[in-house]
């Protein structure tokens, strides 16, 4: 079904999500203030475009999703509802997120981006995180995440800082692999593919 007076006439697709070596992927965000429209239609767009990447992957699901992505300096972020099931497209808006408290231990697991194509690495993360930010109605919230849900918040709220996660593990020769088209893991040469990769270190 069509219907008319829908004011955003162009929907977000995967191909407005920017991936490195865009250099905006490593720049800051600013606070939002008011939640504007303008702030409401970024949330739709990131909605949008995440879902439209994960219908594009057979092997992945997009499981979040930082406004940086879409080329919008905002401190925004969207988190899956449920990232077990590729058919739950419900997502939960954190605005001005910020992690208040990092306990347990480090632990060192896989994590891909929807910036970084094909790459994933191996990157250590505090299994449990505080996290506190405001809902689409600027009332603040406050969430306690663990395990994967801990890594999702520090790899977004890391985007909202400019931060990319293969930036954590630069300088590890063992912590770099590539997404195979048979859905599994392969290890990656550091030497030839990654260490002096122009895409991933762009200068400048
Ligand atoms: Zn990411």
């Amino acid at each position: 079904m069509h219907r008319f007076g829908y004011t955003n006439t162009e929907v977000m697709t995967k191909d407005d999500i920017i991936t490195l070596p865009n250099t905006h992927l490593r720049q800051k965000s600013q606070r939002v203030g008011i939640i504007t429209p303008e702030v409401k239609q970024i949330i739709a767009d990131m909605k949008a475009a995440t879902l439209d990447w994960d219908a594009s992957r057979e092997h992945e699901v997009g499981v979040a999703l930082a406004a940086i992505q879409i080329d919008k300096l905002y401190r925004i972020v969207i988190v899956r509802e449920d990232y077990s099931d590729k058919k739950n497209h419900g997502f939960t808006v954190f605005i001005n997120p910020e992690i208040t408290k990092y306990e347990g231990e480090m632990i060192a697991d896989f994590e891909g981006c929807l910036s970084v194509p094909n790459v994933y690495g191996k990157v250590p993360r505090y299994s449990k995180v505080r996290v506190k930010a405001l809902d689409i109605n600027g009332k603040q919230f406050r969430v306690t995440a663990e395990d994967f849900l801990a890594r999702i918040f520090q790899h977004e709220i890391d985007h909202t800082k400019g931060k990319v996660f293969i930036d954590h593990i630069k300088d590890d020769p063992e912590a770099f692999y590539r997404l195979g088209e048979n859905g599994k893991l392969a290890t990656l040469d550091y030497e030839k593919d990654i260490k002096n990769n122009a895409d991933l270190w762009p200068k400048g």
